[in-house]
């Protein structure tokens, strides 16, 4: 190895340069089994009497080379292959001989850049094709190893998220309630497993929630079915209730266009049900209708969808009647049905009910539907029940009809437009005894109107209590201030049946007595003989009640209700009143003739008072006077008057007496 230096140094900074060169050239080469050599730019100048070699292109010459003469050519080579500042802190590569090189020249640190340059060739260690094999091959495993890598880590995540998928996808499925499916699939994806993850601990887990689900499910299952059984069934019956029917009322009613044949709403009311509940007790009564039930249920496979509405109300929706006198047929066929005596308590009863059937028409709601079925319904019951009725237009009408009379009779309960009218009672003698009252409605359009007109539309909405009291008050009322000039005089007041058996009635009364001190036994209550023949127990206690107060009892319409006497013998009552059915007709029939004087006879027999109702005629008074009636009632007498014209009705006869 041989240093060169510049001319511009002064020669022994020069020589103290080479020698520090010679020393780093010696380091680098043992670093690196590299040829280093220092070359020395012409344009520089060379004062140091060195060895050197001139490289023309370069117009660079070359200072000190170790193993000159063998590396010198290289750099020649070099030389006419590279430009001099192509290499100049750059590496170029050299072929030379089938062997490579790396040549480049840079600054020698510490000298002068002008003066020194230092050419470094590095003697390959290997062959470049071996390096660039290696350096290939090297590549290859590397990428190989990165691919291996890559498909290990995909394959590994692959896997893992193929896990997450399939255990997301039961998650559906608990979902759908398939809890024994989910914990199949669990178990046959389990493996032997060293070490678990967290997707095993999750599918553990969702196998105990599946457990909790199933058991949670049947749970809900259980009271789904109990509360479904109560929300769409009937209980008593196990029928189907309102919600039911309704439901299926309605759906068939959308559908209506599907039907080949006629959809038919029939709604059966059980006749004075609420009788033979108050008289039985509501056990009985359940009972009853228990048994009806059962007797429709047998019947649903011809009949259709039976329901139990409420209270005493059945339903049957009928699909298979194709032609009205079909539907007619299966309504008779009910009613029979319902009329067969039944076994309750031991005791063999026959009830009865009324049906109201309603076909539908296009575009008529369910809700139309049932009410018209309602309508005729009521139409059964007005007719005496143990019947049915076809709904028609005319019955809408009336109903409508009824329905604002209802309206108008509970505003003229609120008006006050309701009056006390009086018709007396006269003995044998022509002497008032007494009065009867009797209701008119004072209504403000269309005068005076009779009891037919109102009542009957009360007893249907159920106010016909609030009138009767009202009218007892009144009389109450009408005896206290007779009582001192008139004492001896009665007032009958007509009960109507809902209120006879009504519990607050027996309180009404007894306030009523306390309010206006009377002689109770002045105060005559009239019940129909009809009324006691079907509340026979109920009634009796009532009258009893009745007569503990000292209020005077009288069997209304006598001989209507096929009681008979010697049943009434055992009744605490006063007062009997022949009903003007038997008097009307005489003396032109001879058998109301003698009905009439043989009802008076007994009566008197078993110390009853007897009153003759609707008496017109003097011959009728002679006959009754003939057989030792007590007292008379009727057009021939009076009609019945408002009460200051019965007041002065008394006067006149106090004066003349
Ligand atoms: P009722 O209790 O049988 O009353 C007798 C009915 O016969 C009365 O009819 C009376 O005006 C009528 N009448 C009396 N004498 C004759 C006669 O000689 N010829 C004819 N053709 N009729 C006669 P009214 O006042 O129209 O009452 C009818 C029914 O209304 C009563 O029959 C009674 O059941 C009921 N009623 C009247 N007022 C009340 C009341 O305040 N409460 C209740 N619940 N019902 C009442
Ligand atoms: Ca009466
Ligand atoms: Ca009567």
């Amino acid at each position: 190895m041989a240093v060169a230096t510049s001319g511009s140094i002064a020669p022994q900074s020069a020589a103290l340069i080479s020698q520090n060169i010679d020393h780093l050239l010696d380091t680098f080469f043992s670093l690196t089994n590299t040829t280093a050599g220092i070359i020395t730019h012409p344009s520089v100048g060379n004062s140091a009497p060195v060895k050197y070699r001139e490289i023309p292109s370069w117009q660079a010459q070359v200072v000190t080379l170790p193993e000159m003469d063998h590396n010198l050519p290289i750099l020649i080579q070099a030389a006419q292959k590279f430009q001099y500042r192509e290499l100049v802190l750059q590496t170029q590569h050299l072929l030379y001989n089938e062997q490579h090189y790396l040549i480049t020249i840079f600054p020698v640190p510490g000298a002068n850049p002008q003066d020194y340059q230092f050419i470094l060739l590095r003697q390959e260690p290997f062959s470049y094709l071996q390096a660039s094999k290696i350096y290939k091959e090297n590549i290859a495993l590397s990428v190989f190893g990165a691919i291996l890598l890559l498909i290990c880590l995909v394959t590994f995540f692959w896997h893992y998220v193929n896990r997450v998928k399939q255990q997301t996808a039961l998650l559906p499925l608990l979902g759908q309630k398939q809890f024994q499916d989910v914990r199949e699939l669990i178990k046959a994806r389990q493996h032997q497993k060293i070490f678990r993850d967290e997707l095993d601990d999750m599918a553990e887990a969702t196998t105990t929630l599946s457990f909790q689900l199933e058991s949670l499910e049947k749970t809900v299952g259980i009271h789904t079915q109990e509360m479904e059984r109560l929300s769409l069934f009937d209980p008593l019956t196990g029928l189907s209730n309102r919600n039911l029917f309704l439901y299926e009322v309605q759906r068939d009613v959308q559908r209506l266009d599907k039907f080949e044949g006629l959809l038919t709403v029939v709604l059966l009311d059980l006749d004075k049900f609420k009788r033979i509940n108050d008289s039985l007790g509501h056990q009985q009564g359940d009972l009853l209708l228990g048994k009806i039930g059962e007797r429709l249920k047998h019947a649903t496979r011809i009949l259709g969808l039976v329901a139990r509405l409420g209270g005493d109300e059945f339903a049957i929706l009928v699909r298979k009647a194709s032609t009205p006198s079909q539907i007619e047929t299966l309504s008779k066929k009910v009613v029979t049905l319902i009329n067969k005596p039944l076994t309750l308590n031991q005791k063999s009863i026959v009830i009865s009910c009324s049906i109201g059937v309603s076909i539908a028409k296009q575009d008529e709601s369910a809700n139309d539907l049932i009410k018209h079925a309602e309508i005729a319904m009521y139409k059964a019951k007005e007719a005496g029940g143990n019947t049915y009725r076809v709904f028609n237009s005319a019955m809408a009408t009336e109903a409508h009809n009824l329905l604002s009379l209802e309206n108008e009779i509970r505003n003229a309960l609120e008006r006050k437009e309701f009056t006390l009218y009086l018709q007396p009672k006269v003995n044998m003698d022509s002497q008032v005894e007494g009065f009867e009252s009797l209701v008119r409605w004072d209504h403000p359009d269309r005068g005076i109107l009779p009891p037919s007109e109102f009542i009957p539309a009360m007893e249907n909405i159920g106010i016909v209590s609030q009138l009767d009291n009202r009218v007892l008050e009144a009389s109450c009322r009408q005896l206290k201030t007779w009582q001192s000039l008139y004492p001896n005089i009665t007032l009958a007041v007509n009960i109507s049946s809902t209120n006879f058996t009504d519990k607050n009635f027996l309180i009404f009364l007894q306030q009523c007595l306390q309010k206006y001190p009377i002689n109770p036994s002045r105060l005559e209550l009239e019940i129909t003989e009809t009324l006691l023949m079907e509340n026979m127990n109920a009634g009796l206690k009532i009258l009893k009640h009745i007569k503990e107060l000292g209020v005077s009892i009288a069997i209304d319409d006598f001989g209507t209700g096929y009681s008979s006497l010697s049943y009434l013998k055992n009744l605490p009552v006063d007062t009997l009143k022949i009903d003007r059915e038997f008097i009307k007709d005489i003396p032109e029939s001879d058998s109301d003739m003698q009905i009439s004087s043989v009802i008076i006879f007994l009566a008197k027999q078993l110390n009853f008072k007897v009153v003759a109702e609707g008496v017109e005629t003097s011959e009728q008074l002679v006959f009754l006077k003939a057989n030792q009636c007590d007292l008379a009632q009727g057009f021939y007498f009076s009609k019945p008057i408002p009460a200051h014209k019965a007041m002065a009705m008394l006067e006149s006869q106090r004066l003349s007496l």
